[in-house]
């Protein structure tokens, strides 16, 4: 597989949360953000990865049996020792219960197409279309790009989420001219916060955000700015102040709030990896008060709230 080349992890179809109508998803392996609450910790390895699913698993040891590399023992922590693995597969096709399966699919850009034109007559029925999401899509400009062109050609509404972290110069040459509209997530102002939780400094994002927002402004692609809503990280007053004032400065009008789910975290599990040390059981089982999310959107007065 060539590095300008993703494995998309899902294609979701009949989304109602990715944008505009109903849509199908392309979800794209591989991120250079490692958010400590990233919804889908499956996206943000560019590699295939096994999952492992314990509550499926009815403990036949078929798969222990079959796997050359002796990579599934009960005594390894998650079950699988991602060293040994080789991504073989045999484990999968030996295992009744789906309790194994292979995060990442190698398609073509109209292996893709094909899959998700079936559905054009509910996007052109319902005002929806595809959305571009991850792991980040523009990590892979000319994949993302050759995609979206032949979405529009058969006139499919094409929507970019992106954390914001991208060489500009590829994507302006390959994606930028091929899209509808961009959800443009914000998370952390201050740098240095910003990379202690998602693992790079913000300076490429604001830049980029400040640039495309701009050119929406002057009748380029449609913009919307998403916060994600997570307590204590990016949803303190002082940060949600400074994006607010972020967004005043480049004559936003519009946001939208994202609130914050927990339910990824078994996601990790699966994956064999640990909890980030952010993520303590304490601080899961913690939701948001109706108060708390009502206080989250006060910086943002004067600023048109909408659904993303
Ligand atoms: S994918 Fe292959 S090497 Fe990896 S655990 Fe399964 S059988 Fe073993
Ligand atoms: S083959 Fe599947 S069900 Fe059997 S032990 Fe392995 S993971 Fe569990």
């Amino acid at each position: 597989m060539s590095p300008k080349t993703p494995l998309i992890f899902e294609i979701k179809g009949n989304a109602l949360d990715d944008g505009p109508g109903i849509r199908s998803v392309v979800f794209f392996k591989g991120c250079p953000l490692s958010c400590a609450w990233c919804h889908n910790p499956e996206g943000q390895h560019r590699q295939a990865q096994i999952v492992f699913d314990g509550q499926k698993c009815i403990g036949c040891d078929s798969c222990i049996e079959i796997c050359s590399q002796h990579a599934l023992n009960r005594e390894t922590a998650g079950f699988l020792d991602r060293e040994k693995c080789d991504l073989c597969g045999d484990c999968l096709d030996q295992c009744p219960s789906g309790a194994l399966e292979k995060c990442g699919m190698s398609l073509s850009v109209n292996e893709v197409v094909s899959r998700v034109a079936k559905y054009i007559p509910f996007y052109q029925a319902s005002g929806g279309g595809v959305t571009l999401s991850g792991g980040e899509p523009t990590s892979y400009p000319e994949f993302a790009g050759e995609l979206a062109a032949k979405l529009q050609e058969e006139h499919v509404h094409v929507l970019l989420e992106t954390s914001g972290h991208f060489d500009r110069t590829a994507f302006d040459v390959h994606l930028y001219p091929h899209l509808d509209a961009i959800y443009f997530d914000l998370k952390i102002v201050d740098s240095a916060r910003h990379k202690e939780l998602c693992g790079v400094d913000n300076k490429r994002i604001l830049e980029n955000f400040q640039d495309l927002f701009l050119r929406s402004m002057e009748g380029g692609v449609n913009l919307l700015p998403r916060v994600p809503l997570i307590p204590g990280m990016t949803a303190t007053k002082k940060n949600l102040v400074d994006i607010a004032n972020l967004l005043r400065e480049v004559g936003a009008t519009r946001v939208a709030l994202l609130p914050y789910h927990p339910f990824w975290i078994e996601k990790l599990a699966h994956l064999g990896r640990p909890r980030p040390i952010a993520m303590s059981s304490e601080y899961l089982e913690r939701l948001m008060t109706q108060d708390e999310i009502a206080q989250c959107y006060l910086p943002f007065a004067g600023l048109e709230i909408v659904d993303a």
